[in-house]
């Protein structure tokens, strides 16, 4: 039988971290079984459903990655389908219209709540026979006694008496079918064999289970992922920061850094931290995945991100680093020049944003000083030093990496001092204090103009202070 998973979002808002996990590991087991994947929207919901959410999903979906096989499918073109399985039911007697009223249920509710017992439907109109013309709700007759039994792929086998689940409403006063059977309805129709969601959806699978039954279907295979929990230990919320997988993408991170990371989430190979897309594919399994919850750790997705950052292709990371470049003023292009300041700056930043801010001054002049850097470079004889060594690179006639850094050895070695007490200033005045790299390196890239440029503003400041 050919594999076949799915994602199935709720478009009420973006993709999220655990969604996004979600996706990562149906999509990762149906590759892993070369089997299909299937991505299906599940906007029932008219009120909280938006097209926003629908494209939030499918640009999060595109942006790491996670391609889909069929769909997206969406659930408000299928009305006719769940109508026609609910009028089945109904015509089998698996189902029953209800009449029910809210101020009936909440004081079944509240009597129930009194004797301290689960709050259920008491089947009142089960065999009542109502027919189509009053206003009602569809209820499923779920057995009345005998077990639920599954075995989930990450937790185990599971059971839940019948005595435990109450006839689920399965269409709503307004016509509209509700999730539990529009869900089933769907992942039999798809050829869904393994049902991957999160854990908050374990308490609906027993009565899925029982719709699949009462239909004659085959009953796919079901597997809960534990939930994330916030560096806190509370549950993963807005309040942990960055919590839509795009907002990942605007602060700097690669697709592939946060799939892995995501990967790690409940799932583990050895002692393994870092997985090409080609090694999960190959080993995810089930299987391994945790059963506790699995914590979000800022500092761990920043440490693959840096990894990732350092080893990809610098022209690609000059690539997706120029807007954020363009965010700060700078106007360039994907330019040999680019792509020698990314090699030179990218193993000190873990994300593209800390790249573009710390890479500014290859292009841009700065009025500002890191404070720390300038009081201990711009004293003593900085001035004169900054003068001497201003007019050898002046003169040099090859404004390249190996006469600049013989102009500053002569300059060093003229002024017969330290060579600290030449590259220090000199580097300060010309990086006003960012991470830089060799600085030869450092002065070919920023340019001639550029460095002169700034030595003399830095000798003008230096002189201010010693007026001050
Ligand atoms: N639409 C449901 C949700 O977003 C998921 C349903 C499922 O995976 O069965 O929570």
């Amino acid at each position: 039988m050919t594999i076949k998973t799915r994602f199935a979002p709720s478009p009420t808002g973006y993709l999220h971290v655990g969604g996004a996990r979600t996706a990562l590991f149906s999509w990762l087991h149906a590759r892993r079984h070369g089997g299909d994947f299937v991505l299906r929207i599940e906007d029932t919901d008219l009120e909280r459903s938006t097209q926003a959410s629908v494209d939030a999903i499918l640009q999060g979906m595109d942006w790491l990655g996670l391609d889909y096989d069929e769909g997206p499918f969406y659930q408000t073109e299928r009305f006719d389908r769940y109508n026609a399985v609910i009028d089945q039911l109904i015509e089998q007697g698996l189902a029953y219209r209800c009449t029910c009223s809210k101020e009936r249920l909440q004081q079944l509710r509240e009597q129930q709540m009194a004797a301290k017992q689960k709050p259920r439907y008491d089947g009142h109109c089960r065999d009542r026979e109502i027919g189509p013309d009053e206003p009602h709700v569809v209820r499923f007759r779920n057995p009345l006694d005998g077990e639920v039994v599954f075995n989930d792929l990450v937790r185990g086998p599971i059971r839940v008496a019948n005595q435990e689940l109450d006839d689920l409403i399965i269409r709503r006063t307004d016509g509209a079918p509700t999730y539990n059977l529009t869900v089933v309805v769907d992942d039999h129709d798809m050829g869904i064999t393994q049902v991957i969601r999160g854990d908050d959806h374990i308490n609906n699978t027993p009565r899925q289970i029982n719709l699949y039954q009462a239909l004659g279907w085959e009953i796919p295979e079901f597997a809960h992922l534990p939930m994330i929990l916030g560096d806190d230990g509370a549950r993963l919320s807005k309040r942990h920061g960055a919590v839509s997988v795009m907002q990942y993408f605007e602060d700097g991170y690669l697709p592939e850094a946060l799939l892995n990371y995501l990967v790690r989430l409940g799932w583990s190979h050895g002692d393994q931290e870092i997985f090409s897309l080609a090694e999960m594919t190959e080993w995810f399994d089930l299987s391994a995945v945790n059963k506790a919850p699995s914590s979000f750790n800022t500092d761990k997705l920043n440490w693959l991100n840096q990894h990732y950052i350092k080893s990809a292709d610098p022209a690609r990371i000059a690539e997706l680093v120029l807007p954020h470049m363009n965010a700060l003023g700078i106007q360039t292009n994907v330019d040999d020049k680019l792509i020698a300041v990314v090699e030179a700056q990218r193993e000190r930043a873990s994300t593209l944003v800390e790249l573009a801010e710390i890479s500014a001054f290859y292009y841009q002049d700065f009025a500002e000083y890191d404070a720390k850097a300038a009081k201990k470079a711009f004293k003593g004889d900085a001035a004169k030093c900054l003068q001497h060594v201003a007019a050898k690179l002046a003169e040099l006639s090859d404004w390249q990496r190996e006469p600049i850094h013989q102009a500053v050895a002569d300059s060093v070695g003229e002024l017969d001092v330290g060579f600290g007490k030449v590259a220090m200033p000199l580097r300060i005045a010309v990086t006003g204090g960012s991470p830089s790299p060799d600085l030869d390196l450092t002065l070919y890239l920023v340019g001639r103009e550029a460095v002169l440029r700034r030595v003399d503003q830095a000798i003008r400041k230096i002189s201010q202070a010693t007026l001050d």
